[in-house]
């Protein structure tokens, strides 16, 4: 297992982190300061800077991504909908081939319309069907511009609003079927925060390999948890057992960044300089 106490070298910033206090152009210059070679940047984030001017940002301070957030939410309440999600993640994918990410993450989307306290139906085989459509569709291209797709899957807390996959094996099991070959063209990310609690976690990472391991995201799990998606804690302060998980993933053959990825009221509320330096230290004793 690799060594990350003295260095780090291989810790990502996920800049949603620190997106209430810095602009992305920002937090690029700042983690260029302090030696953080990779972000994973939202699309929202890149959209304020611009994408060429983030782009040349990346060129110049020599950071690369961790992944780029993201594409998925494909279930929609009719076809024009489910044809809108497709054509945006198309952007996606082009957005990430000129950012030069290694993959495209996606959060895949669930009940249309639950996001915004409307679900426009409760039927959740449905939406998976959607997704596993969806998925196939940006497969087909992202394979034509080699941008490798990542599927996420959340906790189940999140089933409604945000991901009807919610386990790894779930995942995997979208990536048996649409890419059997494990061309490493379809894989998943591994969030710590949404599947740390699951009784497979350690048999589905060994199923995955290497092919499948497209990236690690850590936090940590607070007790109690005060809010269902703005309440992450600091590696460290929480009861997920990180570096047995990172075990897990070298193990299978993983040997990309730890990303780090909080979304946070109380950490989005210090300054930013702080939060980026406990990343840092954290990483070295935690992660
Ligand atoms: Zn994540």
């Amino acid at each position: 297992m690799r060594d990350f106490s003295r260095g780090h070298e291989w810790l990502s910033i996920n800049t949603a982190t620190v997106r209430k206090q810095w602009r992305l152009d920002r937090i690029i210059e700042e983690c260029a300061r302090r030696g953080i070679r990779a972000i994973s940047p939202w699309r929202d984030q890149v959209a304020a800077v611009g994408l060429a001017a983030v782009a040349q940002q990346l060129r110049e301070t020599g950071i690369t991504l961790s992944g780029y957030c993201r594409g998925g939410f494909y279930p929609a309440a009719d076809a024009a909908g489910l044809a809108a999600a497709l054509d945006d993640n198309r952007r996606a994918v082009d957005e990430a081939c000129t950012l030069k990410a290694p993959c495209l993450v996606l959060v895949v989307g669930s009940l249309p319309g639950a996001l915004d306290g409307k679900p426009v139906h409760r039927d959740i085989a449905r939406a998976r069907a959607e997704v596993h459509d969806g998925i196939a569709a940006t497969l087909e291209y992202a394979c034509k511009v080699a941008m490798p797709l990542a599927i996420e899957p959340l906790h189940p807390m999140q089933a409604a609003e945000r991901a009807c996959i919610n386990t790894l094996e779930q995942a995997l099991d979208v990536c048996d079927a649409l890419d059997p070959a494990r061309s490493g063209a379809l894989g998943v990310a591994v969030d710590l925060y949404h599947v740390w609690w699951d009784p497979k976690l350690a048999q589905q990472i060994a199923r995955a390999g290497r092919e499948r391991l497209l990236g690690f995201h850590v936090c940590d799990w607070l007790t109690p948890t005060r809010d269902l998606l703005n309440d992450r804690g600091m590696m460290g302060d929480g009861v997920i057992e990180i570096r047995q998980a990172r075990g897990w993933m070298e193990a299978s053959g993983y040997a990309g960044h730890a990303e780090v990825e909080i979304f946070s009221n109380d950490w989005w509320s210090r300054p930013a300089e702080q939060v980026l330096d406990t990343c840092i230290a954290r990483h070295r004793s935690v992660v």
